[in-house]
């Protein structure tokens, strides 16, 4: 069970909502400082308390108060991410990069609803428990080969990513999703704020791609707001 806890490791850290090879978004327009400070608390403010309350509603066994955190370390990149802190709150962290790059509200609340959407989603013990199901089944088929341990380490490594890498790009569209209903209640514009996504590389062109197709998170985004927007029975 412990041999595992690197692989797993290794595998999580694949979950970052922005595509791992992202380089600065070229064509972003930039917003000053000022105005991307303003915005960013503007979507705080809005977004938390919509966030919370579906949660509360989804979920009520989980914790539901959000705390949210700013990565200031420009290495960092274009990123946000979906965590539990210390303090063991679900908590939502956005790169100073991202912040500078959001080219309106909102993204910026597009983002946020994804992020609360992995936490909905309860997608982080899924990783996990995805991830350590692939290592145990890798490791297995390692093993009645024959080979050696370390063989069977390394084959458990692969498994534990090959499963989260199959996991994170389902999680992502559920989150996309979750996303859409929470910046469309919150008062934004899930469509204008996913064009975000748009305007990073296309995943698809990738073969080690982490993350669903821009076209299928578009894609996902207008039919679950069709569905929000069609009147009851
Ligand atoms: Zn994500």
């Amino acid at each position: 069970m412990q041999r595992f806890a690197l692989y797993l490791g290794l595998a999580i850290a694949l979950a970052g909502c922005v595509p791992m090879a992202a380089p600065p978004v070229a064509s972003a327009p930039r917003l000053g400082p000022e105005q991307a400070l303003e915005n960013f608390r503007e979507v705080i403010a809005r977004v938390e308390p919509v966030a919370e309350q579906l949660c509360r509603e989804q979920t009520p066994d989980q914790r539901c108060d959000f705390a949210i955190y700013v990565d200031r370390a420009p290495r960092s990149g274009v990123n946000a991410f979906h965590t539990i802190d210390d303090a063991g709150r679900p908590a939502i962290i956005f790169t100073v990069a991202l912040i500078a790059v959001a080219a309106n509200v909102d993204e910026l609340a597009y983002v946020m609803g994804h992020e609360a959407g992995h936490h909905i989603g309860r997608h982080l013990p899924q990783a996990r428990a995805s991830a350590h199901l692939g290592a145990e089944v890798f490791a297995q088929i390692a093993r009645a080969g024959g080979v050696s341990e370390r063989a069977v380490g390394e084959a458990a490594q692969i498994g534990a990513v090959v499963a989260a890498r199959q996991f994170t790009r389902q999680a992502e569209l559920e989150a996309d999703a979750i996303g859409t209903i929470i910046a469309l209640r919150a008062g934004y514009d899930p469509l204008r704020g996913a064009a975000f996504f748009e305007r990073l590389p296309d995943p698809a062109r990738s073969f080690l791609a982490t993350h669903p197709p821009n076209a299928l998170r578009m894609e996902t985004v207008r039919r679950t707001l069709a569905e929000a927007r069609r009147p009851g029975p």
